[in-house]
């Protein structure tokens, strides 16, 4: 992205000046390398959804940004409904509630070491995984409303996991207002053995350990300690949700014409929150979120399981699950007054600052939770929220390194064979339904994490806690 189109406002964050349509002015929160670097297309896009009816304060971006389908991915804006505001189904996203979660266990990088190999192969072989990848649940569209209503705490009833798991999800793993009968046919059917599943593309289950531990005190209180083995899960609404959007979008189109809100780009559709439409809209998405809720419950029961049979007496903690394809209703104090805003977050992460009433108790000392994938060869990251990043961007961080090739780049440029072999011989196990999805893969097809984690940081959005590294990793 061109810097003299944008204004400086510190080292960490960049404004594009309200012209035009536009209702506010475009933030961008990065260093000058990941802004230089950055896809042009975001500049458009964060501008465009500048313009859009009821937006609060401004259009955002995080450091991860990249082209998305209308919204940039790592973009975030709220809607204010009383000021016309609008719901999008372009600054949700396809994959709605693609989120992460991570189980903590008590036992150490050496303790687990020795049986690496197997336990990444039982994991491989317990979820499912890969495109249309099914699972040992089946669902009647009737059965699935439950699921669709009762998100993660469906999961826990029909024994899939603890009650206190709960606690640990954003929402307490359940998100009001879902209403299935705005869930098409379609959906529930292409959904009838989906839950439980990984899927494929970028969705993956890893095996790390706490590499590097930057604040002991928050770590402590989230149950990190050095050397410790964690198990990380990231997925989402699998085929139900890409259904509920692609269901959507020509309806959002029409009313976007019917209530006379420019189109600037076909996935940029809207309806003002207080319509038909948009209710509508709303009830299907949050339906989109419990079923990625239930989805990663599940799954993260399967992996318990896994462990129980190498570990008889382990039990893995649910550190927390957070989603970075959603719209939610949120309460943020703008301009000294709380307002009941709509916040879309499209590949970014909620991260509530200390104090929040929505956190468990035993973190609302330290802040939320905000788990940052990296690769599978390199860190990933636990950080927690801030005062200051609820001021800046309504609670907000990065959701990962974002890519720096694209899909068929890699393919061209690297091999399954090689990219598995080179990574044993760091000591880590990965296995892949798909040799060409393994190549999409490489680490080097993503930027650089740590500069992401560090304009985050820099930016006030969110204190580092600690450093993941890889051990195993399993992807679709
Ligand atoms: P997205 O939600 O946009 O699909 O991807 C989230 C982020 O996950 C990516 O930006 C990337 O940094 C990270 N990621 C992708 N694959 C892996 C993996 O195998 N392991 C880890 N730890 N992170 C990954
Ligand atoms: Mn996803
Ligand atoms: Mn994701």
């Amino acid at each position: 992205m061109e810097l003299k189109k944008l204004i400086k406002i510190s080292d960490y964050e960049w404004e594009i000046p309200q012209t035009g349509e536009m209702k506010v002015p475009g933030r961008i929160f990065g260093s000058q390398k990941l802004i230089e670097e950055m896809d042009e297309k975001v500049y458009e896009q964060v501008s465009n959804v500048a313009t859009l009816p009821g937006i609060v304060k401004a259009s955002l971006a995080m450091p991860d940004a990249h082209w998305g389908y209308g919204f940039p991915i790592g973009g975030v804006a709220a809607f204010d409904p009383e000021e016309g505001g609008i719901i999008s189904v372009g600054g949700v996203g396809y994959d709605i509630s693609c989120g992460v979660r991570t189980l903590l266990s008590p036992l150490t990088k050496n303790e687990v070491e020795p049986y690496l190999e197997k336990l990444v192969k039982a994991l491989f072989e317990t979820i499912p995984s890969g495109v249309g990848s099914e699972g040992e649940i089946k669902l009647s569209p009737a059965q699935l409303d439950e699921v669709l209503i009762g998100g993660a705490r469906w999961a826990v009833k029909k024994g899939y996991g603890l009650p206190e798991d709960l606690e640990f999800i954003e929402e307490k793993g359940c998100m009001d207002g879902a209403d299935p009968d705005f869930v098409s046919m379609e959906a529930k059917k292409r959904q009838h053995r989906q839950v439980g599943t990984l899927g494929s593309g970028n969705h993956y289950l890893e095996i790390q350990y706490v590499a590097e531990i930057y604040d002991q005190s928050v770590a402590s209180a989230f149950g990190l300690f050095q050397n410790q083995v964690v198990v990380t899960i990231h997925c989402g609404s699998r085929a139900l949700g890409h259904q509920i959007a692609t269901d959507y979008l020509p309806l959002l189109a029409k009313a976007s014409r019917k209530y006379g809100i420019p189109i600037k780009e076909k996935e940029l559709v809207c309806a003002p929150i207080n319509s038909e439409e948009g209710l509508q809209y709303f009830k299907a998405m949050c339906c989109g979120i419990n079923c990625a809720l239930a989805n990663r419950q599940v799954i993260a029961h399967l992996v318990r399981g896994v462990f129980k049979d190498f570990f008889p007496q382990v039990h893995l903690k649910l550190l927390y699950d957070v989603s970075h394809n959603t719209c939610k209703v949120e309460i943020h104090e703008i301009g000294g007054k709380k307002k009941r805003l709509y916040v879309h977050r499209k590949g970014a992460t909620r991260a509530w600052g200390p104090g929040r009433p929505e956190l468990p108790e035993s973190y609302r000392e330290a802040g939320q939770p905000v788990i940052i994938g990296g690769s599978m060869g390199t860190a990933s990251y636990i950080l927690t929220g801030t005062k200051e990043g609820e001021e800046k961007a309504f609670g907000s961080a990065c959701h990962g390194a974002g890519r720096t090739m694209s899909r068929n780049q890699a393919i061209r440029s690297f091999r399954a064979e090689e990219i598995v072999e080179r990574l044993k011989k760091r000591g880590i196990i990965i296995m892949g339904k798909s040799k060409k999805g393994l190549a999409e893969e490489a680490p080097e097809a993503y930027k650089d994490v740590s500069l992401v984690i560090e304009a985050t940081c820099k930016a006030g959005l969110t204190k580092r806690v600690a450093k993941l590294l890889p051990m195993g990793c399993i992807k679709g």
